[in-house]
């Protein structure tokens, strides 16, 4: 399982980085990126993607 995000879905909210900050990071572009894919959280990382306005974090 790992956490994916639809980077034309995401509107920059920065949500998920304050729910995992150690997963979902904002960056340059304005998006939110991963920053780490194996070992995390599965249920932080799926309240995030609960979270999320736009439906754009996958968990794969
Ligand atoms: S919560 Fe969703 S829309 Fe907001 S920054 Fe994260 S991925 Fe983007």
């Amino acid at each position: 399982m790992k956490p994916v995000i639809d980077a034309d879905a995401c509107i920059g909210c920065g949500v998920c980085e304050s729910v995992v900050p150690d997963v979902f990071q904002m960056q340059d572009d304005g998006k939110a990126h991963v920053i780490k894919e194996a070992g995390v959280d599965e249920t932080q990382v799926q309240s995030a993607a609960d979270q999320c306005p736009t439906q754009a974090i996958k968990l794969e």
